[in-house]
């Protein structure tokens, strides 16, 4: 048995395309050819080349000595906070921007919620000089100001969406409108592990290349290629699905999912989609989403933008249902305080999003022989603010 993705689709019961009719050319298209644009070998080249010039790759394997001393087990951090743009999202956008000009595509489309993969796709259409149109709910627009204002300066153009609640959600659906009415010149750069076959999929072989080099940086400084923990956080699930990767399917390597848990998982304001979600379909993909009793989606709450999500990619339903993963939930407050007390040892600020994994030692313990490697997903440059209105800074 795989814990990654069949030629269906699926992992497990999750997966799968549940798309209006009038979408089916689009997704179809890109299922055809999607592993066999991404295995040629000038495709790798072009990918590669990229991800080592532009992007700042392989980033650094960094074994954290205070950390590892403070919590009495060996602590390596997957410096994806390096990365250009701050974040792992532009593995992911690289890739399918170069997937998108060998599909003949000359116009890019994308969601974004805090506007991190805004700015992602923003960036590699600058790169390659295509248009690019970004939707994003005006809820968000007003919030995210920042980050607007990068997409604006590398040419995309920012559409707000008006509907519903004005956030992540509606935003999707006008990016899928725009989808049905632009099938042939445009791709629709998807952020995370999320929505129909092959995106899940594709997201996932994209960010793999995180756990490529942890395989190759670990046997350099351990002499194994592998761990005996992987840790990351969880909103859609791609910088997880990049470590995990090429453990998915081996026992010795245990998978730690960690999801926030916003105010608590029981307060109504919370997106630990695993804890309390329940199988359903979001944005194209059968999985675990927070839901009402008669199946309308719960808007989710976290103090980290790109943990509030109100599902979970397949790949991860079916890691927790399967019992493969190991998942733990961390509240605002123990995410602030992870961040801040990492910060303080380290010299590293990093994402909120990230802040959550590094709270799992109140939930858990390591022997101190274990070797357990952090995502560290993002820097935290961009949730200055939250840091300084949290903690009176
Ligand atoms: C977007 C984001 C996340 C959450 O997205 P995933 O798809 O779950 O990885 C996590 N960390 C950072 C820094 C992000 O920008």
């Amino acid at each position: 048995m795989s814990y990654n993705v069949d030629e269906k689709g699926y992992y497990g019961q999750f997966g799968g395309a549940f798309i209006p009719e009038m979408l089916y050319p689009n997704t179809d298209e890109l299922r055809r050819q999607y592993i066999e644009i991404m295995e040629a070998p000038d495709f790798q080249e072009e990918f590669r080349q990229l991800l080592r010039d532009y992007v700042g790759r392989p980033t650094p394997l960094y074994f954290a000595k205070r950390l590892s001393d403070t919590f009495n087990t060996k602590i390596y951090l997957k410096r994806e906070d390096l990365c250009h743009t701050g974040a792992h999202k532009v593995n992911n956008t690289i890739g399918q921007i170069l997937l998108a000009k060998r599909l003949g595509k000359n116009r890019i489309i994308a969601e974004t919620g805090a506007g991190q993969h805004g700015v992602a796709t923003a960036t590699v259409c600058a790169l390659m000089g295509i248009e690019c149109v970004v939707y994003m709910g005006e809820v968000d627009i007003a919030r995210q100001a920042p980050n607007v204002a990068r997409m604006k300066m590398l040419g995309a153009t920012v559409k707000p969406a008006t509907s519903g609640s004005r956030t992540l959600k509606d935003a999707t659906n006008e990016a899928i409108r725009d989808w049905i009415n632009n099938p042939v010149n445009t791709h629709y750069i998807i952020g995370s592990v999320v929505g129909p076959h092959p995106y899940p999929d594709m997201v996932a072989r994209f960010q793999s290349v995180i756990s490529e080099e942890v395989q190759q940086q670990l046997i350099e400084k351990e002499g194994t290629p592998n761990p005996d923990y992987v840790v990351a956080c969880v909103g859609g699930g791609s910088n997880a699905a990049g470590l995990y990767y090429h453990y998915l399917d081996n026992p010795e390597v245990g998978i730690i999912a960690v999801e926030a848990a916003g105010k608590g998982i029981h307060t109504g304001e919370s997106a630990a989609t695993s804890a309390l979600g329940k199988v359903g379909i979001i944005h194209g993909s059968k999985t675990l989403l927070m839901q009402t009793g008669d199946g309308q989606i719960t808007e989710p709450y976290s103090i980290s933008a790109g943990l509030d999500y109100p599902g979970v990619g397949p790949m991860h339903a079916n890691l927790y249902t399967s019992g493969r993963g190991e998942f733990i939930s961390i509240t605002d407050k123990e995410a602030m305080e992870a961040g801040l007390l990492v910060s303080k040892l380290e010299g590293i600020i990093p994402a909120i999003e990230t802040s959550h994994a590094f709270a799992i030692f109140d939930h858990r313990s390591f022997k101190p022989e274990d070797i357990v490697v952090f995502n560290l997903s993002g820097r935290g440059d961009k949730d200055l603010q939250t840091y300084i209105d949290y903690f009176k800074l």
